[in-house]
């Protein structure tokens, strides 16, 4: 399909050569028109006819040679085409009606070598008419078919032998000449077409170019202050025009920029170095700014004159993308609050700062209490989304100089320059802990954020960026073992604790391989049955020098060395062995072990426990995993797991149930079997009114949907007994027994554990 424009383009490149030929030709029929006269004129009696036809040719050729010459001087924009081809074709004809007319008024009938002559002379002007029409076929056709039927009518009404021959050889020349001058026509529309073509095709393709590549270029006339936009460049600027001055488009350029802009065109201008600028220019119809790259240089043409070239890019994408790496490297994405690395180049700027000024400063320690809780039960969108709330609760604690960073997970720090005192810190700490009374809702449920706070000052508790960070740190340990929620002040002793923690770790390492840890087992009591129906396997670790240290003081720290899994396994072969043992004398009993959530979604964790199973000789349905409600760092494989060992038929308790945010629906889907009710619930039983209330709807609720209950932490004969008023569920505390060593496991299992008749054991 070939467009408007291209058409007219071609059109007006044909027309412009028809009527650029037109000059030349009519010098060369005044020629041939003189020659004529003069030769054949003596051979003719018609004097008059001759000089008035040699006029008539004069008057033609000058009409033609005349439109020419106006064609040529119109712009481009001003050609009429549609007339002037009209001109054309009328000088053609009236020529070609001219050219036939000697035949019938000179020809000089009786002379056969001047009647050949004449005919060649017209031959001549028709051959010579190829150079110029062909350029307009039907005019070429046109043309020639009026002056052969001119000669050969002429030729035929005379008669006689030289005529017929003439005639013949008049009609095959004038018919090869069409061929020929059509043939010559049709190659140049279609080197016309070809060239349009690829003008056209390079201008689609650049402009595209330009347009995805996001750039645009100008040239600056100097002299006529005329500035010419590329279209994607006017399109950038949102111009219609892409003719404008240099003032007009700079309008568009952000005020701040446009000094430096005129700045650099000058210089170019002047020195004729390439020179490159930024700016920032406006979004069309928005109040937003893209950012331009602008190379400037200066050219000439080929006609010798000198402009300025322009070539810009929009590079707001590249810009952006800077930024956002300078934003990552100083700057958390989730909270949008000052990272790591940020936070310790400010410090190390603040601590010289108030060496210098001789100030005090102090730096506040916060990590949330509970939120691994978060995190686990609600997953970790949850728990980003709580820590972006939280974040910004406590921006809003803050002054405006404060300093806030989150230093990672849920640590955050503050640092506060220029303090009065110690008193000015625990304000801050105090508006901080207040928080406790804005709750965040996630997932409909309101969190409170607690959190504890570790408060070190400057120069007292540290001269340095480093060492106040870990006074910092160890206050905030202490805050959290003093019962969370808390502030505390860094002092020295701190210190101590932080290493007595460090050599805690180092021998936790070899614990293991030294067989310093056991394990006890404490009992489960059906209600119903009254007698023991499994145990629950608990470790314990006996210090070479310490002694007996309890697992709340050293599980957490396994799990954060990575020992956690090692001593999973070996509670897993130790207990399994043992079941194994009693089984042998007869016992029946169900193994309860508790297991890490990173243990439990470990890889290959379902085919150790077959493995153990196996090893032992112990049923699927004897032995019960425990794990907390926390659903781990990785939801997805926790509930495989579930399920996995569910199809295996191995039982799974959730532990402290009551304490995380897991809905007893979720659980159902997971498959666990038993919940185990924590102790927090049944603690205050039966006399408190609430807990009264909420452990009999949980156990309404976890015994109607087919959960096994586990009562945790029975302590007395009234809990013992309001619990059996709930239905048939187990009981496990020290009111029937507390943990103890694998031997007095046996004697246990003969008891009656009626709970009328049972006194309290101490
Ligand atoms: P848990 O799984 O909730 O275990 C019950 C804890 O409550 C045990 O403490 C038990 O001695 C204690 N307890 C039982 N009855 C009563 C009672 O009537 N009153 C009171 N006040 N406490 C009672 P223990 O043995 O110190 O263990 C503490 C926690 O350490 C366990 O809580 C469990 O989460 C973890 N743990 C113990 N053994 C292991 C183990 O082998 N592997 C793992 N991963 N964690 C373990
Ligand atoms: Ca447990
Ligand atoms: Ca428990």
């Amino acid at each position: 399909m070939i467009s408007n424009n291209r058409l007219q383009a071609i059109d007006l490149k044909q027309t412009d050569q028809l009527f650029d030929r037109l000059k030349y030709s009519t010098f060369g029929s005044a020629v041939v028109a003189l020659t004529m006269v003069l030769i054949v004129g003596p051979k003719s009696d018609q004097q008059l006819a001759i000089w008035s036809w040699f006029v008539a040719i004069f008057l033609v050729s000058f009409y033609r040679f005349f439109s020419s010459v106006v064609y040529q001087r119109l712009d481009d924009s001003a050609k009429l085409l549609e007339n002037w081809r009209f001109r054309f074709k009328i000088g053609a004809y009236m020529s070609a009606v001219t050219w036939a007319l000697p035949m019938w008024l000179f020809y000089p009938v009786g002379y056969p070598a001047y009647q050949v002559m004449m005919i060649l002379g017209l031959a001549g002007i028709g051959g010579g008419a190829i150079a110029i029409l062909s350029y307009e076929k039907s005019i070429l056709v046109g043309f020639l078919s009026i002056m052969l039927v001119g000669i050969i009518s002429r030729l035929l009404f005379l008669g006689g032998d030289l005529s017929y021959q003439l005639t013949i050889l008049v009609t095959l020349y004038f018919v090869f000449l069409m061929k020929g001058g059509w043939d010559i026509g049709t190659s140049y529309a279609e080197l016309l077409e070809l060239k349009e073509d690829t003008r056209e095709h390079n201008l689609t393709l650049l402009s595209a170019t330009e347009r995805v590549a996001r750039i645009g270029y100008w040239q600056w006339d100097m002299q006529s202050d005329q500035l010419e936009l590329s279209a994607n460049l006017a399109a950038m600027c949102g111009e219609a025009e892409r003719r404008v001055g240099l003032d007009h488009c700079i309008r568009n350029v952000h005020p701040d920029d446009r000094n430096r802009v005129q700045l650099a065109i000058a210089s170019v201008d002047q020195t004729g170095e390439e020179n490159s600028v930024e700016y920032r220019l406006k979004k069309p119809g928005s109040d937003s700014w893209i950012i331009m790259n602008q190379v400037i240089k200066k050219i000439s043409d080929s006609s010798g004159q000198r402009f300025l070239l322009g070539t810009v890019q929009d590079i707001s994408v590249i810009k952006s993308a800077e930024q956002k790496i300078f934003d990552m490297a100083y700057y958390d994405e989730l909270t949008g609050l000052a990272n790591r690395g940020h936070f310790r180049e400010h410090l190390s700027e603040q601590v010289k700062h108030a060496v210098r000024n001789n100030l005090n400063m102090a730096i506040l320690y916060i990590d949330l209490d509970g939120f691994k809780e978060i995190n686990d039960t609600m997953g970790h969108d949850q728990g980003d989304i709580f820590l972006r709330h939280f974040s910004r609760l406590l921006k809003q604690q803050l002054r405006e100089e404060d300093f806030l960073a989150r230093l990672g997970g849920d640590e955050f720090c503050i640092i506060l320059g220029d303090v009065k005192d110690s008193m000015s810190a625990a304000k801050t700490a105090h508006r901080c802990l207040a928080l406790e009374q804005t709750s965040i809702q996630i997932q409909r449920q309101e969190i409170i954020p607690q959190m504890s706070i570790g408060i070190a000052m400057y120069p007292q508790d540290g001269a340095d960026a480093d060492t106040l960070l870990r006074s910092a740190d160890a206050a905030m340990y202490a805050a959290k073992h003093q019962g969370k929620h808390h502030f505390a002040f860094y002092d020295a002793k701190m210190t101590e604790a932080a290493s007595r923690r460090m050599e805690l770790e180092t021998e936790l390492r070899k614990a293991l391989q030294n067989q310093e840890f056991k394990l006890v087992y404490q009992p489960k009591v059906s209600i119903e049955q009254e007698r023991i129906s499994g145990v629950e396997a608990l470790i314990r670790w006996i210090h070479p020098e310490r002694g007996f240290i309890p697992p709340d003081e050293f599980i957490d720290t396994a799990e954060r060395i990575g020992l956690i899994n090692d001593i999973g396994e070996w509670v897993l072969d130790t207990a399994c062995h043992q079941l194994q043992q009693w089984k042998s004398e007869g016992l029946e009993l169900d193994m309860a072990i508790n297991v890490s959530s990173s243990h439990f979604s470990s890889a290959g964790f379902i085919e150790r426990i077959e493995q153990a199973r196996k090893a032992f000789d112990i049923q699927p349905g004897e032995l019960e995993i425990e794990i907390t409600e926390s659903v781990s760092r990785d939801p997805e494989q926790h509930i495989r797991v579930c399920k996995a060992l569910h199809k295996k038929g191995i039982k799974v308790a959730i532990d402290d149930f009551g304490t995380g945010y897991s809905s007893l629906s979720v659980l159902k889907q997971l498959q666990v079997n038993t919940l185990k009710v924590d102790r927090a619930f049944i603690q205050n039983l039966p006399g408190d009114e609430s807990s009264v209330l909420l452990v009999r709807a949980i156990v309404a609720m976890a015994v109607g949907l087919g959960f096994d209950v586990v009562a945790e932490g029975v302590e007395t004969q009234e809990q013992a007994q309001f619990l059996r008023q709930l239905g048939s569920i187990y009981i496990q505390g020290y009111y029937f027994s507390r943990p103890v060593d694998a031997e007095q496991i046996p004697e246990l299992t003969k008891t009656v554990f009626n709970i009328s008749r049972f006194s309290e054991v101490g």
